[in-house]
């Protein structure tokens, strides 16, 4: 079924039960809170510099500049933390999403913000709690590496996560940031050590255009469970193959700042190359990464796959189950998720 935009692609979009792989913990920070916690730092930036973050222009604001800041002047206690988190967990319940599982920095809390991983962890997994029991949605923790940072800040996370184990909240290892020259072959160590200890895996590769050997090394060689972004894959069919064949899930993220930038205006939704990765069938599933600061929210997302890339009602169902596949939900959990999913949709065939 071809999808004419009507209004009922609200209602799908928003309404249908969804999990969410791919965001950002400072990508989701709320405009009211990014204000009070740069007035108390005493205004490194300007409000109008922040107000920039919430509008969503043709060129967009770079957000790592806003993360390293949040980073270095503005996150001072671990209950700033908490408060991201519940803020967020708050604000994906309000799109439909019940499950999600979230990426944060720990190396820039540590070091820049001078607040210890464990305390960090702490608030962040009270708030998850807080969250659920409040509002009834499931928050699990991805750490991030900073890959811009070195390879031995890697293992330092990893080695973090280690000495401080929360196995019901903190599940998996990612990695983001500037992907130009910081392939993943420089974090081997840090996602060895993740794995031999149990953790998901998880990586950013292929997301500026970057060489598709990137999504290949996190594919064959850190043996990722899932890849972020990915798109540069398309250039390889051989490696599209094989993510085909392995079924890999794909996050991806329609409002990627990346070919907003690049691209002409006229060709954004046509060279997108989420609509390729469609037509080709790709396991993908979408997400906002950095919601609030790029203007968007799940059920936008979610539009976006319709209206600007050619998915389908089909498309979306499959993208849900996509998404139940792709997380690192106990098996018993799932099964009741694929249910709903296919409950939801029968009401739009
Ligand atoms: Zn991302």
């Amino acid at each position: 079924m071809t999808v004419e935009p009507n209004r009922h692609l609200y209602e799908i979009c928003h309404n249908v039960p969804k999990v969410e792989l791919h965001c950002h913990l400072f990508g989701t920070i709320r405009k009211n809170t990014f204000l009070e916690f740069n007035e108390r730092a005493g205004k490194p930036f300007t409000d109008k510099e922040i107000l920039a973050f919430y509008i969503r222009g043709e060129k967009p604001v770079g957000v790592l500049r806003a993360f390293r800041t949040l980073d270095s002047r503005l996150i001072k206690y671990a209950r700033d933390l908490y408060r991201l988190t519940f803020e967020y967990l708050e604000d994906a319940k309000s799109h439909n999403i019940h499950y999600t599982e979230f990426s944060w920095n720990p190396t820039g809390t540590v070091i820049s913000s001078g607040i210890p991983f464990k305390d960090a962890q702490r608030a962040i997994a009270d708030a998850i709690e807080e969250a659920h029991s409040k509002l009834r949605i499931t928050g699990r923790l991805i750490c991030a590496i900073d890959r811009e940072d070195s390879p031995e800040r890697a293992v330092q996370m990893v080695d973090w996560m280690i000495a401080n184990p929360d196995p019901i909240h903190t599940i998996g290892i990612g990695i983001d940031y500037r992907e130009t020259n910081r392939g993943p072959q420089l974090f081997f160590d840090a996602y060895a050590r993740a794995k031999e200890y149990g953790f998901k895996l998880t990586a950013h590769a292929g997301e500026f255009e970057t060489p598709w050997q990137n999504v290949q090394y996190a594919v064959n060689s850190l043996q990722v469970d899932r890849v972020d972004h990915g798109y540069s894959m398309l250039h390889n069919p051989e490696l599209v193959q094989q993510i085909l064949k392995e079924q890999k899930v794909i996050t991806v993220v329609p409002t990627n700042s990346y070919y907003l930038r690049t691209l002409p205006r006229s060709q954004w939704a046509s060279k997108h190359p989420i609509r390729q990765m469609i037509k080709l069938g790709l396991k993908i599933h979408p997400n906002s990464d950095d919601p609030t600061l790029h203007d968007s929210n799940s059920t936008k997302d979610w539009m976006m796959m319709v209206e600007c890339f050619g998915a389908t009602i089909e498309d979306l169902e499959r993208f849900s189950l996509n998404g139940i596949d792709g997380c690192w939900a106990p098996d018993e959990s799932k099964l009741q998720w694929r249910e709903d999913i296919k409950d939801f949709f029968k009401h739009y065939k």
